[in-house]
C-alpha cells in the first residue's frame, strides 16, 4: 500500500495536485494523509478540500483550517493570513466549513499518529528544536508520528538528544523499532528556499518513508491568487519558496 502524506497544503490546488500525479507517477496511491492547514494563504480552497475528501484522506486540522470554519478567531495571524483566511472562508460552502470544523486535532491511524503543530500543542506549537522533540515524543502513543505547520521536511528519531534532520528530495528512512517524527513539508507553500512542493511517500510494504520534491506551475496560482485579491507578498513568495 502506497499513502501518500503531505501537510501545509495551504489552497493550493496546483501544488496538491502535481504531488499526486507525481506519485502515481510511480504506481498507485492507496491513501492521502494530510497533517493539517488544508486551507488558508491559497486560492483554492474548495478544489483541494474535494480532492481530499473524494480521496477519502487522512486529515487533522491546523490553525488556518480552526480559523476559516469560525472555530477559533484570526488574534493570533498576522495581518496578510488573517485576510487570507477571511477570503478562504467566504469561499467555502456551509458544507465545506462543516467538514473543516469536525476534522481531529489528533488521528491515530496504525504505527502512525497524525498532528499538525505538535502533541503537546496540536495547533499552534512549531515543532523545531530537539527539547520540542522530546516532549512530544513522551506524548506519542503510536511508533511514528507526523507533523506540520513549520513548512520544513525533517525527520527526528528518538534518542537521549534527539536531533532533527533536515530532509532533502529522494531521502529515505526504513520504519524499523526506532520512533520517529516526520515532517513532510508543505505541499502548498513551502519555504525552506527550495519552491518546489514536498511531500512523503510511504511504502508499508516496503516499509520506508521516501521525501519527494515537487515542481508546479506557480504561476497559475500566482494568477489566481491575484484574481482572488490575497496579499501580493504571499503569491511573490511562493516563487522563492521563503
Ligand atoms: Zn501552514
Amino acid at each position: 500500500m502506497r499513502t501518500v502524506i503531505v501537510s501545509d497544503v495551504h489552497s493550493n490546488r496546483e501544488g496538491l495536485f502535481a504531488v499526486l500525479a507525481h506519485a502515481e507517477a510511480a504506481g498507485p496511491v492507496d491513501a492521502v494523509w494530510c497533517a493539517g492547514d488544508i486551507v488558508g494563504y491559497g486560492p483554492d480552497p474548495s478544489a483541494v478540500i474535494g480532492e481530499l475528501r473524494r480521496r477519502g484522506a487522512l486529515c487533522v486540522a491546523g490553525n488556518h483550517d480552526r480559523a476559516a470554519c469560525g472555530l477559533m478567531g484570526t488574534e493570533e495571524f498576522n495581518a496578510a493570513a488573517a485576510s487570507a483566511v477571511r477570503i478562504n472562508a467566504a469561499m467555502l460552502s456551509d458544507q465545506e466549513r462543516a467538514w473543516l470544523a469536525r476534522l481531529p486535532l489528533v488521528a491515530e491511524h496504525g504505527d502512525f499518529t497524525l498532528v499538525h503543530g505538535s502533541l503537546r500543542d496540536p495547533v499552534w506549537e512549531y515543532l523545531l528544536r530537539p527539547g520540542q522533540a522530546s516532549a512530544h515524543f513522551g506524548l506519542q502513543r503510536t511508533r511514528y508520528s507526523v507533523v506540520g505547520h513549520s513548512h520544513l521536511p525533517f525527520w527526528v528519531e528518538e534518542r537521549d538528544s534527539p536531533g532533527i534532520r533536515r530532509a532533502e528530495d529522494g531521502d529515505a528512512l526504513e520504519l524499523g523499532e526506532r520512533r520517529l517524527i516526520v515532517n513532510p513539508g508543505s505541499a502548498g507553500q513551502p519555504r525552506d528556499g527550495d519552491p518546489r512542493v514536498s511531500y512523503i511517500l510511504y511504502d508499508d510494504g516496503a516499509r520506508t518513508l521516501t521525501w519527494h520534491r515537487v515542481e508546479y506551475d506557480i504561476a497559475s496560482t500566482q494568477a489566481r491568487m491575484r484574481a482572488a485579491g490575497l496579499d501580493r507578498w504571499l503569491a511573490e513568495r511562493l516563487a522563492f519558496g521563503r
